[in-house]
């Protein structure tokens, strides 16, 4: 079989795949940077892997109290070395990424401080763990008040109106690094680094917590190299590599991650306890793989951007753009678009391919939610997956894909079920 032919078989025809090869031809360059970023985040894996003596044993499952783990401990100083920060909670106790998040959030704050975000709203789910949205046992509950600054119309940081809203109160600082389900740019590490400054030269003590969900390996270095006390994600996203069947982690100052642990388990327990499960092999190797999964991951969002660019729709980041996230936000401008793109994206998957996504409510939107995603991981959108609210712009939100030539098989189907439906002409 030649590739005209392989591709038809999975539903491509000639002429997508000939639009492809031409917007293919466009990012060579591009995608020459996504790999040298991917074999220096490579080569900082293996080199706290090596540092730290991984070997068989490490890969034993413990149950019951997990006391003495050395597969979990070493783990957590693999984690603590690549982000080079002095500790790290890496645990499948840590269910989510919210969970981390929440984790990272409550053990760090006390009945009377504030709470200040100063890269604008948080996650949605954020929402009702500082209470924005009421919610029993939210931090607003416990007596942590919340203040927020938004970001400029340019998406970056209001560093005068930060100045302002930093008082006596104010302990912890969150920053999210990923736009999430907004279309606003996603911030570099060198903006973070100016806003981390900017705070601690107005009180060094204040705790710097860093949403990092889809960011890590994105970029040469993370939030923790630039001043960031906590940084936070989840490892069915970028760091688990697609292995990870669940998962979460923490990784910063010792201060700070040693109240996480007697926040996640319990006050003089720490992280002396929490058995493995038998997960570490998915864990390590998982990490082992995350930088070159980003990368395809990343190749994969900018020829979705191209593609569509190139088309004329509206795409954040654009093509050219430099990266600082996995995620890509696609204007498609109609209902019929947006099903018609997330039928390509699901088609193209290995498990679940002959479904058909359609819109449904979801607990915490205002519109009709459409998701495409075929997982072996459930819910991992490290995972070639594309969601969004149907509602204007009609944005989906592409993310994921283990490898590259999955990616691009989700983003020429996407084409033809659009060219099929009559949206575009090639
Ligand atoms: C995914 C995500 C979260 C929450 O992670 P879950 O694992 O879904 O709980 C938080 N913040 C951002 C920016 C995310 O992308």
């Amino acid at each position: 079989m030649n590739t005209n032919e392989i591709y038809q078989t999975l539903g491509v025809s000639p002429a997508v795949l000939a639009y492809g090869e031409k917007v293919l031809a466009t990012l060579t360059e591009r995608f020459a940077a996504i790999d040298a970023n991917a074999e220096l985040a490579q080569a900082k894996v293996l080199a706290a892997m090596q540092k730290n003596h991984v070997n068989a044993t490490h890969f034993a499952a413990t149950t019951g109290y997990g006391y003495d783990d050395e597969g979990r401990d070493t783990l957590e100083r693999v984690y603590a070395d690549t982000f080079h920060t002095e500790a790290a909670l890496v645990r499948p106790q840590l269910v989510c990424g919210t969970h981390a998040l929440a984790v990272a959030l409550s053990a760090n704050l006390l009945p009377g401080d504030e709470l200040l975000a100063i890269s604008g709203k948080p996650y949605d789910t954020l929402e009702e763990v500082i209470g924005i949205r009421k919610s029993p046992c939210s931090l607003a509950e416990y007596g942590v008040s919340y203040r927020q600054v938004d970001l400029l119309s340019d998406g970056g940081f209001d560093l005068s109106s930060i100045r302002n809203a930093v008082t006596a109160r104010t302990k912890l600082v969150h920053i999210q690094r990923s736009k999430g389900y907004q279309t606003r740019p996603t911030l570099s590490i060198s903006q973070i680094k100016k806003s981390i400054s900017l705070v601690k030269s107005i009180n060094p003590n204040l705790v710097v917590m860093v949403d990092n969900c889809y960011g890590e390996f994105v970029e040469s270095i993370e939030p923790s190299d630039v001043g960031a006390d906590m940084t936070v994600g989840s490892l069915i996203k970028n760091p688990g590599g697609g292995l990870a069947p669940i998962g979460g982690y923490i990784v910063g100052t010792k201060a700070c991650i040693d109240r996480c642990a007697y926040r996640l388990s319990a006050p003089g327990l720490g992280q002396e306890v929490g058995a493995n499960l038998g997960l570490m092999p998915a864990l390590y190797q998982g990490f082992f793989l995350a930088p070159t999964v980003t990368a395809s991951a990343l190749r994969g969002a900018v020829f979705a951007a191209a593609a569509y660019e190139q088309l004329g729709y509206r795409v954040v980041p654009s093509a050219a753009e430099e990266r600082h996230d996995i995620i890509q936000a696609i204007e498609l401008g109609s209902e019929e678009a947006m099903c018609a793109f997330c039928k390509g994206i699901q088609q193209a998957a290995p498990v679940d391919s002959y479904v058909t996504p359609v819109p449904a409510p979801m607990p915490g939107y205002d519109a009709p939610v459409i998701m495409a995603a075929g997982a072996f991981v459930q819910g991992s959108s490290i995972e070639l997956s594309a969601d969004g609210p149907v509602r204007p712009p009609y944005a989906v939100y592409y993310q994921g894909g283990l490898t590259w030539p999955h990616a691009k098989l989700g983003v020429l189907l996407s084409l033809q079920k659009m060219l099929d439906a009559g949206l575009v002409s090639l």
